[in-house]
């Protein structure tokens, strides 16, 4: 794996080469001019980012031709599925933007058509029964230079094939005590062609076919005939479906003719750096409760990247800035988090927090008196326009913008100095207040009437500009500050450590005590995103609630990418 450095991937121009492919197809009027994919998550955990890497490609080029795009349940293993995650897998990819309209379907939709067909392969002495456990079939396999060995039940009679089929399904037999397999070639230089398994028992029940079936269907034998009984004209995956294609087709022309034939695609998944993508790694994060669920802002998973504050825009766009390959890469986080600075910049509405609060008390202010200023809600966009926040004598700043005795270039507060306040005044410390231990309590300053903002006395040169929030107005909020997850950039290529050895301890800090500006409050509704002044992005936590406001920090102000890129 190569670690990708190329920057913004070319704007969008030319054709990506799946779409290239559909042209084509399109152009040469194969299966009538019909163009139609799907995407066929397995509903045995929750959507990842890699998994917006699919959706994207799958939605996004059939929105592009005029085509359709199915949502298939993959659901051929009940020992691992839940409708949990087919609910949570609907919501995310109409979060992200894409809707399958009625076209929604299930691989045990087609169990009874995939058992006759397994019935009919059998009586054309396609298939058998093996009464052999999965290791020794392993064992018979060969390897990619040494040719498989057959298995002593290869040769059973179609009569016999089909009882014990039957049975098998009739739950008659142990799970593992035996398989159906495709008689193909034991000495094909494909190792998938080496008589591949088409059936399992499975007693445990299935969440929509309960108990009616004790058989399922592997995969190979699932996936190329579903898209075939569902009109898939294009069946795009990862590259680690390129072997398996050849066997995709051979089962899949048992069904189809020239005039419609379902073709299958690969391109290359998403990794990231510094997370995980294995649903069994992230199954674990959740089970052993290392993370606080497939939703923690911490996953790579989508519904984790909704609650940190993620934009469905922004994965999209990283999506679309690293493009479709033929070749395995491993994607920086800084750049999903540069797509997700870059949205949330044009979007995110400006409000002050401060986050470890120091007291200011402005003496030559009125006691008691206090008024409004005025705040842009954001100068990416002014139609936005401004809201107000009260000033009083008594603010909060943060402690790390007060230093007694300050290096030279700390252009923040320090005795005898002055400071703007953002929106407000120019002020001047005159003094603090310690208590015993020589921490400072409180700060002295005094301020300059004149300066208010919009006065021409404003205009006076200073070097600091401070965020700031008025002490009897401020909410207290906590703050999860979020980081990443793992401590090493590529926690999949590590052999000695198991993954779970790797989390970053800090991943997750909560502050509490925090003083917010009452239309930060006020707005804190689930799914806004707010720039806290000149320390990040935020947006308020699924458990934020009147009373008690919890906001998540989806990002810090500060971009990496552009520091990596040019170390690169
Ligand atoms: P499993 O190991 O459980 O099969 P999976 O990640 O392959 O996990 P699926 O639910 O089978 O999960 O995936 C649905 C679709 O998403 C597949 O077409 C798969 O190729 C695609 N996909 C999964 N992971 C990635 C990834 N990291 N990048 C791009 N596409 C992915
Ligand atoms: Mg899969």
């Amino acid at each position: 794996m190569t670690q990708q450095t190329e920057g913004e991937a070319p704007e969008k121009k030319g054709l990506n080469f799946v779409e290239q492919i559909v042209a084509d197809d399109l152009k040469a009027g194969k299966n009538g001019g019909r163009l139609n994919t799907r995407f066929p998550p397995e509903p045995n955990g929750y959507l990842h980012i890699g998994h917006a890497k699919a959706i994207c490609m799958d939605f996004g080029v059939a929105e592009k031709f005029g085509g359709t795009c199915n949502l298939r349940f993959d659901d051929t293993n009940p020992v691992k599925e839940d409708v949990e995650y087919v609910d949570s897998i609907r919501e995310d990819i109409h979060w992200l933007g894409f809707d399958w309209g009625n076209r929604e379907y299930y691989a045990s939709d087609y169990f009874p058509k995939l058992y006759d067909l397994a019935v009919r392969l059998i009586k054309e002495g396609k298939a058998y029964v093996d009464d052999q456990s999965s290791e020794e079939i392993a064992r018979q396999k060969g390897t990619p230079t040494e040719p498989g060995q057959e298995s002593p039940y290869r040769n059973r009679s179609v009569e016999e094939n089909l009882d014990l089929f039957e049975r098998m399904n009739a739950g008659e037999f142990d799970e593992g005590s035996r398989v159906l397999r495709a008689k193909i070639d034991m000495a094909s230089p494909n190792m998938h062609f080496r008589d591949p398994i088409m059936y399992r028992i499975i007693k445990t029940p299935h969440h929509r076919t309960g108990d009616k079936w004790k058989v399922y269907p592997m995969y190979d034998f699932a996936h190329g005939q579903s898209d075939y009984f569902e009109g898939v004209t294009h069946s795009i995956c990862t590259l680690e479906f390129e072997v398996h294609r050849p066997l995709y087709e051979y089962f899949v022309k048992e069904l189809a003719d020239e005039s419609y034939c379902p073709r299958q695609i690969e391109f290359n998944r998403l990794n990231l750096t510094y997370t995980v993508m294995s649903k069994r790694k992230l199954l674990q994060l959740v089970k052993e409760g290392l993370v606080a669920g497939w939703d923690d802002p911490r996953m790579p998973t989508i519904s984790g990247m909704r609650r940190r504050g993620f934009t469905p825009k922004s994965i999209r766009n990283f999506v679309d800035k690293i493009g479709y390959t033929k070749y395995e890469a491993l994607n920086s986080v800084g750049l999903l988090e540069h797509a997700v600075r870059e949205d949330l910049n044009a979007v995110s509405t400006r409000g002050m927090a401060v986050i470890n609060p120091v007291k200011v008390v402005i003496t030559n202010y009125p006691e008691g008196a206090e008024e409004m200023v005025e705040m842009e809600n954001n100068p990416e966009n002014p139609a936005e326009g401004t809201h107000s926040m009260p000033f009083s004598r008594e603010i909060y700043i943060e402690r790390d913008d007060f230093m007694e005795n300050p290096p030279k270039k700390f252009f923040r507060l320090a005795p005898e100095g002055e400071v703007r306040l953002k929106g407000a005044y120019i002020i001047k410390c005159t003094g603090v207040k310690k208590d015993d231990n020589g921490n400072i309590e409180e700060i002295y300053c005094t301020y300059d009437p004149e300066t208010r903002s919009g006065l021409p006395g404003s205009m006076r040169k200073v070097k600091g500009t401070l965020h700031w929030v008025s002490a009897k107005h401020a909410v207290d909020a906590t703050v999860n500050m979020y980081d990443r997850l793992f401590n090493v950039e590529n926690p999949s290529a590590e052999t000695e450590r198991d993954f779970r050895e790797l989390l970053n301890p800090d991943s997750l800090k909560v502050v509490k005590g925090v003083k917010v500006e009452p239309f930060l409050a006020e707005n804190a509704k689930p799914g806004a995103h707010f720039q806290f002044q000149r320390i990040g992005y935020f947006t308020p936590d699924t458990d934020s609630k009147e009373g008690v406001l919890i906001f998540n920090r989806t990002i810090a102000l500060k971009d990496s990418w552009e520091k990596e890129q040019k170390k690169a």
